[in-house]
């Protein structure tokens, strides 16, 4: 398993369902990795370009954006950790709010998932967030509580899980809450359990080369989970490289 511990901040670049062969040739072509060696780069593209992506990687890791709750069995068409880690896949994103929403994934399939891939020597990044409906209510931190609670397995420890906070309200929408709003929401995450206390918390939703550098420089903010700004090479090359 990656040693968290040996990086200062992660970059990871959620693909979603985008991307090609020949997008994934340019895209290392135009790339500049950072000389910083202690910033952890994770790109994710389509399970069906992970193969790829590993043979022709230079100095970044390859995650998966999702994997199967189930370890084998009659479930056709899903993917297994021990699939993934046959690839030599290091991450995966689970618990997205595309797929807790889309594909009705609930908190305890994403503990379950979470398991799977920590057996598999493969890092969970495991993603919360609150709506926009839970925000206007004021109940955002008891959301997080509950996801966190429900979704992070026993197993889990800070040395082989990331967690990502994601208000679903501000993935691509070009919103974002203020920079104390996500310090004291990082803050939340770790402080309410002392499970948490040492976890890599990273920020997603709406981070753009403009404003990289200003939210991951909070105090609480271990790195940003990147969607439509990774997919622009120069783009996300000013987002590594701030
Ligand atoms: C995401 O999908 O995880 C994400 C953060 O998307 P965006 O950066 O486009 O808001």
């Amino acid at each position: 398993m990656i040693k968290l511990d040996n990086f200062s901040s992660f970059f990871v670049a959620n693909w979603k369902l985008n991307g090609n062969f020949k997008f994934i040739d340019q895209f290392i072509t135009e790339i500049s990795l950072p000389q910083d060696t202690t910033k952890c780069v994770v790109i994710c593209p389509t399970t069906i370009h992970l193969d790829y992506m590993s043979k022709n990687k230079t100095k970044f890791y390859v995650g998966a954006q999702n994997v199967s709750q189930h370890k084998d069995g009659a479930f056709t068409g899903e993917i297994s950790a021990d699939s993934l880690s046959d690839l030599n896949v290091n991450f995966c994103i689970v618990g997205h709010s595309e797929r807790r929403q889309f594909f009705f994934e609930k908190n305890e399939d994403i503990n379950h998932k979470s398991e799977n891939l920590i057996k598999k020597n493969i890092i969970p990044i495991v993603c919360v967030g609150e709506t926009l409906e839970d925000k206007e209510k004021g109940i955002t931190n008891g959301i997080l509580e509950e996801q966190l609670k429900k979704s992070i397995p026993i197993s889990s420890n800070f040395q082989n899980t990331i967690i990502a906070y994601e208000p679903v309200w501000a993935i691509g929408t070009g919103l974002t809450p203020t920079n104390k709003e996500i310090n004291d929401t990082h803050s939340f995450i770790r402080e309410h359990n002392s499970k948490f206390n040492k976890f890599k918390i990273i920020y997603g939703g709406s981070v753009k080369a403009n404003n990289v550098n200003e939210i991951t420089s909070l105090l609480n903010v271990d790195g940003a989970l990147i969607g439509g700004a990774s997919l622009k090479s120069d783009e996300f090359t000013k987002i590594i490289q701030d």
